[in-house]
């Protein structure tokens, strides 16, 4: 029985960048001699085992074999016999194929090193094109490793345009895509994700709506200043749609199976985006804002109003921000407000509530109408 450590951990090790997970794999050993050795099993699908103490997850050595589509129709292989070349043939990158001996010897049978060097994301092997999944991979870690002067290989690009060009992406579901989206959200340079995957098409298939010029461009600005502000997910998310029109980009947002507060953010930010864009900063339609935060029933949740302001400041152009004076105040108006204040004049319950909305209204309403004058 051999153990490696491998994957994300060795490429992050010789990048000399903090190792947050350790995945490793076991060759020569059957599930039976794991649980033996005190390691417990976790899913039924994969032969993977969690350590006794440290908890990390030890897979056995496993080959794979496409049946069907999307990044599911797989059947699994594993049994003593599959060696640890086997094993890391079946991994997407060349710079994820690699493995690390307890000793210390490092095995790099499809050259990750050199590419980890010449700053390259190389598929594996063709079975790359069985799972589309790993499109979104890859596009994921040139977002990460962008800053590091990581991009997609020409070989690599070219094999995923085929990829799509052949159906491949329509067959992922939505949770799954969704997962990528939001990490890559959160990597070094999130512009750089939807970048690529536009660059072989897939952003056609997975949302459409987005890939126009100049709507991309726009996105990607809105993006990239979230990014600069340390926003959270749903602001992140909600900038990059602020450039859609509502009733598309909402029915978009569904379909990926967005969070709630995703989906509610982004749709505020395109229902808010056009009209802000036509308010005359020194002369706010009050009463047009007014409906409009209404009908979205923003003092409700001052919380959500902030962020939307946030997202707004990503989304409009240098030459609109002033426009969005009106709205910063009014959101200032609606947050502070203080429930103990009214507690302690006797409100609670429903009428607490209640009064919460209606001092929150009156205060949004003095708000706008002192930008007006
Ligand atoms: P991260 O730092 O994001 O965790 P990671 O490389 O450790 O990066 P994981 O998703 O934890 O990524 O996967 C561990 C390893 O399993 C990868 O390095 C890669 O070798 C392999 N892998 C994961 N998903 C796939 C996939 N869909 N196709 C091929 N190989 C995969």
């Amino acid at each position: 029985m051999q153990t490696y450590l491998v994957g994300g951990a060795v490429r992050d090790e010789l990048l000399g960048l903090t190792v947050k997970d350790r995945d490793w794999v076991v060759v020569g050993a059957t599930p039976k001699q794991m649980l033996a050795l005190g390691f417990t099993q976790v899913g039924s699908d994969f032969p993977v085992f969690l350590h006794p103490k440290t908890r990390e997850e030890y897979a056995l050595a496993r080959t794979e074999r496409k049946q069907g589509h999307g990044y599911h129709g797989f059947s699994v292989y594993s049994a003593p016999d599959v060696t640890l070349e086997e094993d890391l043939l079946r991994r997407d990158l060349t710079i994820n194929a690699m493995a690390r001996s307890e000793d210390g010897e490092l095995t790099d049978p499809f050259n990750g090193m050199r590419d980890l060097e010449a700053r390259q994301l190389r598929h594996v092997s063709d079975a790359f094109k069985e799972d589309p999944l790993r499109i979104l991979r890859t596009a994921r870690f040139a977002a990460r490793f962008q800053p590091l002067g990581f991009s997609v290989c020409s070989e690599t690009m070219a094999l995923m345009r085929d990829m799509v060009a052949a159906g491949e992406v329509g067959h992922l579901v939505p949770e799954r895509v969704w997962q990528e989206i939001q990490r890559a959200l959160h990597e070094q340079s999130p512009t750089t994700f939807f970048q690529v995957l536009r660059d072989c098409g897939a952003l056609d298939v997975l949302i459409p709506e987005l890939s126009p010029e100049p709507r991309f461009r726009a996105a990607l600005s809105a993006l990239r200043l979230a990014h600069a502000g340390k926003a959270t997910t749903p602001e992140r998310f909600a900038a990059l749609f602020s450039t859609l029109d509502e009733p598309c980009g909402t029915k978009r947002a569904k379909a990926l199976k967005a969070p709630n507060d995703c989906q509610n953010l982004a749709r505020l930010a395109m229902a808010f985006k056009p009209i802000i864009q036509q308010l005359d900063p020194t002369q706010p339609d009050a009463k047009t804002l007014l409906e409009l935060l209404e009908k979205a029933d923003l003092w409700r949740r001052p919380e959500r109003f902030s962020q939307l302001v946030l997202v707004l400041e990503c989304a409009l152009e240098a030459t609109d921000q002033q426009r969005l004076k009106p709205l910063e105040k009014a959101a200032d108006a609606a947050s502070g407000i203080d429930p103990q204040a009214l507690m302690k004049r006797g409100f609670a319950g429903k009428e607490l509530g209640e009064a919460i909305r209606a001092e929150r209204l009156a205060r949004i309403k003095q708000a706008l109408c002192r930008s007006s004058s």
